[in-house]
């Protein structure tokens, strides 16, 4: 079995920046590009495999035609994940996502979309919007039509290395100066909220006020938030989980000269974040995404090196 290493889904957007070439070295579109889809099988941004015995096939194809890659979720309809880079140079509007249920009622039968953020780096004095601060559903709409925005969003600071849960219903949004990685299922479906009163062409972009309402929670726990612990630390590299949840788990491992890791019964979405090194033997630097099938085996990372792994649920 051999390593499935990506070609990059680029996406240009309102609000992204330059950083996925200053930072990650990506031969990018525009100055304005704010996603990388490292890992992704989704219509709008199918990878490709750029080498080996399956170079040139998409994902998709791989999901449908190799199901002996994939172990024991390959039975679904869609490949589960979409791994992501995102560089916002300006604020993204305030949005929530469906859950699978709403989804498949409401978006024709879509995932729903639940997603988490690994900071890698953003501006002092940076914040993000998680939750809000409506005390039950009728408040909630009430904030929501009375447009009272700096009553209802719930913003908190952020460092590098900050690691926030997005469930279905949480309202969120990425400040200007972050650049990120997500892990989240495999849909592309967002109600956008509110947009700061922004205009793109002169005109305010699309709002999603009703299915917005229809799917945010309320109360926001703010004591939900998932708290990443060191599960492996020794010379040779640490290994923190970040968190499982009911649709991926996902881990972060800092490689200070070689690890070694079986990664089971399921296949695993490596994206490299810093660093250089080998993996088995073939030469790996930051910002590069592989797969590794299900019942790899034993892999080997060697140099210096850090990369988040996710695997589905
Ligand atoms: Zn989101």
């Amino acid at each position: 079995m051999e390593l499935i290493f990506l070609e990059p889904v680029f996406k240009e957007t309102v609000w992204g920046g330059n950083k996925l070439r200053e930072v990650f070295g990506y031969d990018i579109p525009s100055d304005h590009t704010g996603e990388c889809w490292g890992i992704s099988a989704h219509k709008n941004g199918d990878c490709l495999v750029a080498s080996g015995t399956l170079a040139g096939q998409h994902l998709s194809d791989l999901w449908r035609e190799h199901k002996e890659l994939f172990g024991p979720t390959a039975d679904r309809a869609e490949f589960p994940l979409l791994v992501k880079i995102i560089d916002a140079k300006a604020d993204l509007s305030i949005q929530v996502h469906p859950d699978d249920a709403y989804a498949a009622v409401h978006e024709n039968g879509s995932l729903g979309k639940m997603e988490c953020w690994y900071i890698l780096d953003c501006e002092p004095g940076t914040t993000i919007v998680i939750g809000h601060h409506a005390k039950d559903a009728q408040e909630m709409r009430r904030m929501i039509q009375e447009k009272q925005w700096s009553r209802f969003i719930r913003e908190v600071p952020v460092k590098k290395g900050d690691f926030f849960q997005i469930d279905p219903g949480c309202v969120h949004a990425i400040k200007g100066g972050t650049l990120l990685l997500e892990t989240q299922q495999s849909s592309d479906i967002t109600y956008r909220v509110y947009d700061y009163d922004r205009l793109s062409d002169g005109k305010p972009r699309q709002l999603h006020v009703k299915q917005s309402m229809d799917v945010i929670k309320a109360p926001f726990d703010p004591g939900a938030r998932p708290k990443p612990q060191v599960v492996k630390e020794g010379p040779e590299g640490s290994k923190t989980h970040l968190i499982t949840c009911s649709r991926y788990a996902c881990f972060k491992v800092d490689v200070n000269t070689c690890w070694e890791e079986d990664f089971g019964g399921d296949f695993t979405n490596v994206s490299i974040l810093e660093g250089e090194g080998r993996v088995d033997g073939i030469s790996v630097k930051m910002g590069q995404h592989f797969i590794i099938p299900a019942g790899y085996g034993t892999c080997q990372f060697e140099g210096k090196l850090s990369f988040i792994f996710s695997q589905p649920r």
